[in-house]
Parts: C-alpha cells; sequence; structure tokens
C-alpha cells in the first residue's frame, strides 16, 4: 500500500472517520501509522485457570461452556464460563454487551485477558470483568488482541482501542519492503538502525526479538529508529541554517578597536563578572568574524546579561554602525531605553526610544534620525523589525528576554536585508534539550555567575488565611525604606477589562489596609505614559508598595525592592513564578518572596510551589517545570517557535536528541547530502515536516 493515500483508503478506516481523523491532522495512511502504541501488553503466555491468583493480569485461553445475558436494572450483564481443561473454570463478565450472545456463545474457542478478580458472589470463583477477548479460529493470523506482545492505543478520534489495534495490525502488514528511506545505508549501518519500513512493522507487530521492557521504554530497534530518523532529520535542517550563515558574508566587521576600549571603560560603573567577561570574549569573536553572528546568551534572571548586550553595542557604535536593542513589551523597552541613555551618558551616543508611545510628528523625526544614522542606539520592541524600520547601517540587533524569538523570527531579520549579527537573550532557563531544540541553530554562551554581594532570597509559601501576616511584613519592609511589589495573575498583553477592575479593586485594597503607604498600579491596559510615570515613581521610591500584573515579569530592576509578594501563586506557572521573584534580590539587602496560596492545592500547585521555596536555581527549576508540565507545556504556546514533533518526546529522548545532533552537525559538514535528504530539504519540506511555518 502506498503510505501517502489518503487515510480514507485504509481499510477498516472508511470516508466518514477519515474525516473525523484529518481534524486530527492524520491525513495519511504514513500519519496513521504514526500513532504510535503508547504501551504494550505481554500477552503471549496463557496462564492456567488453575494457577490464577486475583490481582493477576493475565491471558488465558479455553473454550466458553455456558454463558447467558440477564439484566439487572439498567444493565446487561453477559456472563460465561470459560473452561481451560486445568480443573477450574474462570468466569467472564461484560456490562452492556449483549451482541456478545452472538459472539462468545458456548462452544466458541476464545482467548480473554484482563485482571484477576475474587467473585463477589462466591469468593472461590475468579473472575475477570470486561476482559479484551479474542476468538481464536476467526483469526487465521494468530492473535491481534491476544496471545502476543499486543499494543495498547489512545484512542484516535473515532477510533478506539480494539478498532485501532486491527486496523493497524493490518496497516503494518502492508508496508511495503521498498518503502523510500530518508536514510541512506550507509548512515543506517553507522547509528546501526533498522530500516524504515521494518521499524514502521516492529513498532504495531513487534517480532520475536521485541521485548517488553524495551518496548514500553521506547527503546525497541522500531522506537529508535523512527525517533532517531526525526530528531536527526530536524536537527540536519537547524545544522544546514547554522552552515549557511557560516557562509554568508555580512557587510562589516566589528574589531574591539582602542576607541572602543576606551567608551567601555568610561560606561562600566562595575568590574564585570569572569561569566561575563567570558561571554563577552566570545561575542567579540562573532563581532570580528567574517560571517554574522547568531547566538543566544543565557543566564539566569540577575546575572548581568544587559550589561553583556550594551557593551556589545558599543563595540559596534565605535565602530561606525548602528545597534538595535528589542525588548518584548512597550514597559520594558521604555525602561530599558532609560537605563541604556544613563549608562551611556559619558558617549557621545544618541540614544533612541522608538515605542508605540512616540507617535506622529516625533517618530517621524526619530524614524529619519535612525535612517540617516544619526542615531546610534535605538531601542524598541519588535515591531522595529515587523516594520521593517530603515537603518542607515545596522550593525547589531540584540533580541532582549526573547524566548519567542524562534528560528523563523531570525530569518526575518535577515530576510528584511538587515545583514546584521544577532544577539538572543533569554532569562528563562532552559532544560538542555529544550535548548538543542528551539535554538539549536545557534551558538550559545551561559552567563552562569552572579555579580557579587547577591544575598540568597528567603521564600515562603503562605495561606491565604495568613494574610495578616503579610501585610505586616509589607509595613515591615516599608519601615526599613525598602519597597514592596504585589503581583496578581492576570493575563499580560491582553489583559481584560475585568481583570484591570481587579488589579484596581486590589490597589485599593492594599492602600486601604496600608493607609500610612504610597501604593501604585501598573497594569497593561494603562498608556504608556502612565506606566512610565508610575514606574519612575517606584524607583525614586516615592511609591513603597507597587501592584502589579504580570507586566513586570521580566526586565524590571529597581534595586531598592526587597519584597515580592505573589498573590494566587498557585495559579502561576514555575517558569514565571521565578521570574517575577527575580525581580527582588538585585542589591545587597536580603529580600523574600512570599508565595500567597489560596484555597486547597492540587498536588502539582503545591509541588510547584516547594520547588520554588527550595530553589533559587534557574536551571534546576526549569527541568523541574519539564517534569511537571511536560515540554508542550513549557513552552506554553505553539508561538515560541517549537517544532511539532510526531514519535519523539524531548522529555524522554534526550539521549537519542544528542546522538541526532552529533549526527547531524557531521553530516551537514559533509560536501554533499545524500539524494533522499537533499529531497527532503528542498521546497520547504522540514519547515513543513516539523510544523514550522509561520505562525501568527
Ligand atoms: P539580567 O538581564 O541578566 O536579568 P541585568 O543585566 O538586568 O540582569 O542585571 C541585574 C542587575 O545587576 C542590574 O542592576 C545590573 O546593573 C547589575 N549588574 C550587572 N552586572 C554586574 C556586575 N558585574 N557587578 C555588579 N552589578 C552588576
Ligand atoms: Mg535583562
Amino acid at each position: 500500500m502506498d503510505l501517502e493515500s489518503p487515510v480514507q483508503f485504509v481499510k477498516g478506516v472508511g470516508p466518514q472517520r477519515a474525516e473525523a481523523l484529518a481534524t486530527l491532522g492524520v491525513r495519511t495512511a504514513l500519519d496513521l501509522l504514526l500513532h504510535l502504541p503508547m504501551r504494550y501488553e505481554d500477552r503471549r503466555q496463557f496462564v492456567r485457570v488453575a494457577e490464577l491468583r486475583p490481582g493477576m493480569r493475565v491471558a488465558v485461553s479455553g473454550q466458553v461452556t455456558v454463558a447467558g445475558l440477564r439484566r439487572a436494572r439498567r444493565l446487561s450483564i453477559y456472563e460465561l464460563r470459560l473452561d481451560d481443561g486445568s480443573g477450574r473454570l474462570l468466569k467472564a463478565i461484560f456490562f452492556n454487551q449483549p451482541f456478545l450472545r452472538d459472539v462468545l456463545n458456548a462452544g466458541k474457542r476464545v482467548v480473554l485477558f484482563g485482571l484477576v478478580e475474587r467473585d463477589a458472589m462466591a469468593s472461590r470463583l475468579l473472575v475477570m470483568r470486561s476482559p479484551q477477548y479474542e476468538i481464536v479460529e476467526a483469526d487465521e493470523h494468530g492473535g491481534i488482541h491476544t496471545g502476543r506482545l499486543v499494543p495498547v492505543y489512545e484512542k484516535l478520534g473515532p477510533l478506539t482501542v480494539k478498532p485501532l489495534r486491527r486496523v493497524l495490525a493490518q496497516l503494518s502488514e502492508q508496508v511495503p519492503e521498498d518503502l523510500p528511506d530518508p536514510l541512506p545505508a550507509e548512515l543506517r549501518e553507522r547509528l546501526g538502525v533498522i530500516g524504515r519500513a521494518e521499524a514502521l512493522r516492529r513498532v504495531h507487530r513487534p517480532g520475536d526479538d521485541d521485548t517488553l521492557e524495551a518496548l514500553n521504554r521506547f527503546r525497541s530497534p522500531g522506537h529508535v529508529r523512527l525517533i532517531l530518523e526525526e530528531l536527526l532529520l530536524f536537527q540536519l535542517g537547524l545544522a544546514r541554517r547554522r552552515s549557511g550563515v557560516r557562509a554568508e558574508r555580512k557587510r562589516a566587521a566589528f574589531s574591539v578597536t582602542d576607541e572602543a576600549r576606551e567608551a567601555v571603560k568610561r560606561i562600566l560603573p562595575f568590574p564585570l563578572t569572569g561569566a561575563q567577561r567570558r561571554v563577552l570574549r566570545e561575542i567579540a569573536e562573532d563581532l570580528s568574524a567574517p560571517h554574522p553572528m547568531n547566538r543566544l546568551v543565557q543566564g539566569d534572571v540577575g546575572a548581568g546579561k544587559t550589561m553583556v548586550a550594551l557593551l556589545a553595542m558599543v563595540v559596534v557604535v565605535e565602530n561606525g554602525h548602528q545597534a538595535a536593542f528589542m525588548a518584548p513589551t512597550e514597559i520594558l523597552a521604555e525602561q530599558h531605553f532609560l537605563t541604556l541613555k544613563r549608562l551611556v551618558a559619558r558617549c557621545p551616543y544618541r540614544v533612541e526610544l522608538l515605542s508605540a508611545s512616540v507617535k506622529g510628528r516625533e517618530r517621524k523625526q526619530a524614524l529619519a534620525r535612525i535612517a540617516s544614522g544619526e542615531s546610534q542606539i535605538v531601542v524598541g520592541t519588535h515591531a522595529l523589525i515587523q516594520e521593517g524600520v530603515s537603518f542607515a547601517r545596522l550593525g547589531l540587533a540584540v533580541a532582549d528576554e526573547q524566548h519567542r524569538f524562534g528560528v523563523l523570527q531570525r530569518d526575518e531579520l535577515r530576510k528584511k536585508g538587515y545583514e546584521a549579527d544577532v544577539l538572543v537573550m533569554t532569562a528563562t532557563p532552559i532544560p538542555r534539550t529544550l535548548a538543542l531544540t528551539a535554538y539549536g541553530d545557534l551558538e550559545v554562551s551561559v552567563v552562569d555567575e552572579k555579580p557579587p554581594g547577591r544575598v540568597p532570597i528567603r521564600t515562603e509559601l503562605r495561606q491565604a488565611s495568613e494574610r495578616r501576616a503579610v501585610l505586616e511584613l509589607v509595613r515591615t519592609t516599608a519601615a526599613e525604606g525598602r519597597q514592596a511589589y504585589v503581583v496578581y495573575p492576570l493575563v499580560e498583553e491582553s489583559e481584560k477589562l475585568e481583570d484591570v477592575k481587579a488589579a484596581t479593586e486590589a490597589r485599593e485594597e492594599w492602600a486601604a489596609a496600608l493607609p500610612e503607604l504610597r501604593v501604585g498600579l501598573l497594569h497593561g491596559r494603562m498608556k504608556s505614559a502612565e506606566k512610565e510615570a508610575v514606574m519612575g515613581e517606584f524607583a525614586r521610591g516615592a511609591i513603597q508598595v507597587l501592584v502589579a500584573t504580570t507586566v513586570i515579569e521580566v526586565g524590571v530592576d529597581v534595586r531598592n525592592a526587597t519584597l515580592m509578594v505573589i498573590e494566587h501563586a498557585e495559579r502561576f506557572g514555575l517558569a514565571q513564578l521565578h521570574q517575577l521573584r527575580g525581580r527582588v534580590g538585585r542589591g545587597s539587602v536580603a529580600s523574600s518572596c512570599v508565595l500567597l496560596a489560596y484555597g486547597r492545592l492540587s498536588d502539582v500547585a503545591r509541588a510547584r510551589l516547594d520547588v520554588m521555596v527550595e530553589t533559587e536555581d534557574g536551571f534546576v527549576i526549569a527541568e523541574k517545570d519539564l517534569e511537571l508540565r511536560g515540554p508542550g507545556d513549557f513552552f506554553g504556546t505553539r508561538q515560541w517557535g517549537l517544532p511539532s514533533f510526531r514519535v519523539a518526546n524531548l522529555l524522554r529522548d534526550r539521549d537519542l536528541m544528542e546522538r541526532a545532533r552529533a549526527e547531524a552537525f557531521r553530516i551537514a559538514d559533509e560536501k554533499s547530502l545524500a539524494p533522499a535528504l537533499e529531497q527532503f530539504f528542498g521546497a520547504g519540506g522540514w519547515e513543513r515536516r516539523f510544523g514550522l511555518a509561520r505562525v501568527g
């Protein structure tokens, strides 16, 4: 059977089910084949009825002796006795399947698989309730549902477990021996993997060489082959992009000139940490290379990434080019604008803010200064590239706190003709497998050291009933001349009106409870000028308590703020909690974070909050987060530019990802690609396969 043919033509599917399957993305026979079992059960060994014990989950084989259908209130119960000649009978009951009267009638030879229990009526009798069954004579190929290592599937639209097993058992036998294999023989040999056709067959109909243990770990030869293929193709795409960038020639390379060194000295308010220096060296090397820089700087919140980026920008500016600094939100862009402007005050640079609040004539003039090259540093949001702002000589584009700045966004920079060096910075610590996936085409630098003098943040979990104590804590903090954030879990960007209302009310409550303090409010619906005013007041200390929504999640930097109260902490994800907590502990004074939880906590919520109390290490938190949520959720939305894998799983397949990556980067360095691979990468095959076509 041609695996590219519509799923409708697969035996047992048909047009109606095909329609339902299409909505799940299953359109071809191959799509269906890639719906792998979630686990396997060993039903090869039949246990004799005389040897059964309650609690066993086994297969038995025998003949139906007596059978009958009865009704009990609204239930219909079909009951039978199975005799396997071992001297004892097994009872089996089925609920609401009256048709079994015609299927499992007396005299039939059947195999039953299920959990053995003691019968409620007669304790010496053993029973299976709703076991899986199979009529032996009817199946000439040997058992599908029993008598072998049996795959157990997750329901797929209209196809429930048993029909699915039947359909896939048949379909997997029709996989053509000469199925094209994107992995050439020589590569398969080096990887030690089996062919594609065999793999597709074996995951659905395990052979004699497969063990239950390997199958259930997704490490049977069939699994390894399919997973490696997927990861390898994905990594190969990244590797090709990376070598593509390396083959490009940028308009200008930048060296660390004496002037640049001088400027850096004038700007730096403190000595750099070892990690900052190392990362800066790595960046400087990229800046001076003939090909564009494509680098990710990872570092926990407060590690000092902004300073590193600024110094890189200084090098570029001193080489006569412009630098753009892109923040994820307007508020942050404005804040960074002020910070950067203050830091470079001793250099003759013009720093430009291009945010939504800059309008009309002002905007026109700013755009003109950027186009003429008069402004050396431009701060804004992503809109900078999306709107294709024209620069006279853009040399470096920095995307700050940009976990959402995926593969395609980076492409966009190039497509808009900027040909600039690109530096992506993220404070979201990412487990390695995810980093290899989301940023696998980038060079990575890690700022893995915090500036000296930081005191650990004390984190505690409190119940809503202890709110009074929290209020006292805020009071004490203010009395010591420090400031506090109170954060509410509202939806960023799309903050709805009722959310804004809730935040406004919360501010009033806090203000009423703390009449002696000034309590400010910050949310995403405020006008830029208002936001700026509030942030300014908070930064100056004119406001002691800032009630805010998650708009303060990233980047906000007020050292005198030493207390973070997170209301409804149970509603936040771990990454977000970590980001929020990172807003305090930025100076050398001891800071604390209070997680206020409401109501009974779910196990997962409890686990999240416990992690927060236990550690401040962003990477530990990230690994834990991935574990608690699974990779799909880890990045929240598809917008992150994560590929969609069909058989691979980022949590489970870390080892295979590493192997795939090493192999992919080796292949990419070879001169020519095998024809099968060449074909796949031509005409957007890679983007399509991994669902990386443009989002939004
Ligand atoms: P990140 O962007 O990595 O979260 P920032 O760049 O905002 O961190 O830095 C956090 C704080 O630490 C800022 O107030 C910054 O001025 C300060 N800082 C950065 N580097 C150093 C350093 N080497 N020594 C002392 N303070 C530093
Ligand atoms: Mg930052």
